[in-house]
């Protein structure tokens, strides 16, 4: 294999660092070393790349130039307060609309830009801490019916290999027998429907005095949402539990999948009439938009 690693002395390290580099190639500069017999071939002239590279420490012989935050401090500053966040949509998103869509929304934070670092996915940057964690703590958000996930900017991690898969969402469990509403069964209907850990298990009022339990998990955003689950005892029987979903986007309510509808849905003339029939039906009343108020119980109380 042909090295394109200036000045590995070993064995070893010149491996690893051919690895790293070549898995960074830009595509001008793979087609090039594919093609390369030997590192000294003169007619090969590298492109720099915009992507970052970490590389084991150099050997004692390489130079390096080493450095601190001081640094980079004027920029440190300025992605310290920055945060990432990705549109769960198949539409087409411009810069232009988020930047005004978002800026509204977020009540034109002090400083607010926005750089675009794929079809999907932005980099969001403000002056003010205290905005960039009032955002991030309201994850995920709405954008013209889609789902927008962030989450804050971290020096140690390439932005393009951040997951976007969760969003913590609030789901109320409408259907519950009154004595079977406890965080209990909020805890042990979201952790088997849901398939993921409840984040918060609690108790809220709605009009005309109606206690709901409503849970929070980290929700995965690229499977079916559910309509709801059946729970069972012995002594109770079998009861079906609505969910109503917050926050929700658009979704299509025949695969139940977010970020496209019905008209776009790959599933649409294959679904049969048992599918369509479950009790899995979907449709808008699975989002709510009503928050309720928290309720503390008797028992938690002072
Ligand atoms: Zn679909």
């Amino acid at each position: 294999m042909s090295t394109i690693s200036p000045n590995n002395p070993t064995q070893n390290s010149t491996e690893i660092n051919t690895k790293l580099i070549k898995n960074s190639l830009s595509p001008m500069m793979k087609m090039h070393n594919e093609n390369a017999t030997t590192s000294q071939d003169p007619t090969i002239q590298y492109v720099p790349t915009e992507e970052t590279v970490t590389a084991e420490d150099p050997a004692e012989t390489d130079s390096v130039v080493n450095f601190d935050d001081s640094d980079v401090q004027d920029k440190l500053e300025e992605y310290q307060n920055s945060f990432l966040g990705k549109i769960i949509s198949e539409k087409t998103i411009r810069k232009n609309s988020i930047r005004n869509v978002l800026g509204n929304i977020w009540c034109n934070p002090k400083g607010f830009r926005v750089e675009q670092i794929d079809d999907k996915l932005f980099h969001f940057f403000m002056d003010e801490k205290i905005d960039t964690k009032r955002i991030i703590q309201g994850n995920p958000w709405v954008f013209r019916n889609s789902w927008l996930i962030v989450q804050p900017w971290k020096r140690d991690i390439d932005v393009r290999s951040l997951e976007f898969h969760h969003a913590p969402i609030w789901i109320q469990l409408w259907g519950l027998p009154p004595h079977c509403k406890t965080k209990q069964m909020g805890i042990k209907i979201g952790s088997a429907s849901m398939g993921t850990a409840v984040l918060a298990s609690e108790l809220y009022k709605y009009p005309k005095n109606k206690l709901i339990v409503k849970i929070k998990v980290n929700l995965e955003i690229y499977k079916p949402i559910k309509a709801g689950i059946h729970i069972r005892s012995v002594k109770d029987g079998v009861h079906w539990i609505d969910f109503r979903y917050e926050k929700l986007p658009h979704f299509c309510f025949t695969c139940g999948l977010i970020g496209h509808i019905e008209t776009n849905c790959k599933l649409r003339d294959t679904k049969t009439d048992a599918e369509s029939t479950n009790q899995n039906v979907l449709g808008p009343w699975l989002r709510s938009n009503q928050f309720g108020r928290m309720f503390i119980d008797y028992k938690d109380r002072k």
